[in-house]
């Protein structure tokens, strides 16, 4: 008898014809692109992850370029990452020219080890060479990196702390979510993970306002948001004005559809 190392089949009967039912609710909504179903896994998703924000994307990828663009990390950034994890976690800083930084994981979680974090920082420093912007911890296997000590360390030399939960969103430390400690929690659906659509999907919470802003615009082609409107006034629609440079990417209404009932 061989057991299958990943059985996503196994959920979808468990979770019987629902899932089937609500995507068929979204086609017949026709609302196919940010439709109500978006908004509404939307706050699930917040509501879950004890977050201001949450706001869905096109993938787990996508989920980690966003804060790094609203953050403006560019050429000379260093952004440190762990030295084990899936590739997307590096491969998204020289999108932005920026400089990924290997630190060494723990030999007992496969998580980022916060000593070594520290002394990458100091050498990266001491080199002069980058100026030191974002750690990137990740959640492996299920299991929260340990933010308490990583969060000490990004204080102390004034980094952005981003939590890639892709493998282990719903992860917990004494009960608060990795985003008590990190600016902004990034997570995927790949079908695979612990929180699957039946495609590409993915998401970031925030409890920063002005952050959930930024990324809202950049999802969809840098439009123009409340922020951005403040104190202005237009005699057209500025549905298309377009504020910065950006990306599409949206979860699919069909997706948090799925998403909705998986929750
Ligand atoms: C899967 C994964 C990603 C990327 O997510 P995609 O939805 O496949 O783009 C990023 N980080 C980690 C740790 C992952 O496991």
């Amino acid at each position: 008898m061989t057991l299958p190392f990943i059985d996503l089949q196994a959920q979808r009967l468990r979770l019987g014809g629902k899932i089937e039912a609500a995507v068929q609710e979204a086609v017949v909504g026709g609302a196919w692109v940010m439709g109500p179903q978006v908004r509404q896994f939307e706050a699930d998703l917040a509501a879950f992850g004890q977050a201001k924000h949450a706001l869905g994307c096109a993938n787990g990828t996508d989920a980690l370029a966003l804060p790094l663009m609203a953050w403006g990390v560019g050429r000379g950034d260093a952004v440190f990452v762990p030295s084990f994890t899936f590739a997307a976690t590096a491969e998204v800083v020289p999108w932005f020219d920026a400089e990924p930084v290997f630190i060494d994981v723990d030999a007992t979680t496969y998580n980022m080890d916060p000593a070594h974090l520290e002394a990458a920082i100091e050498a990266t420093l001491k080199e002069g060479r980058l100026k030191p912007r974002v750690v990137i911890a990740v959640d492996l296997f299920g299991q929260p990196a340990d933010y308490p000590a990583i969060k000490a360390i990004c204080d102390k030399h004034g980094l952005k702390l981003i939590s890639d939960s892709a493998q282990g969103f719903g992860c917990t430390i004494n009960g608060e979510h990795p985003l008590k400690w990190a600016d902004i929690t990034t997570t995927s659906f790949f079908p695979a993970k612990p929180l699957g659509c039946y495609g590409d999907g993915g998401a970031v919470l925030t409890n920063d306002d002005d952050l959930a802003q930024l990324i809202d615009s950049i999802r969809v082609h840098g439009k123009a948001v409340a922020i951005d409107l403040k104190d202005k006034a237009f005699d057209h629609d500025p549905k298309y004005l377009n504020m910065r440079i950006g990306l599409n990417s949206r979860l699919d209404t069909i997706q948090a559809a799925v998403l909705i009932e998986k929750l």
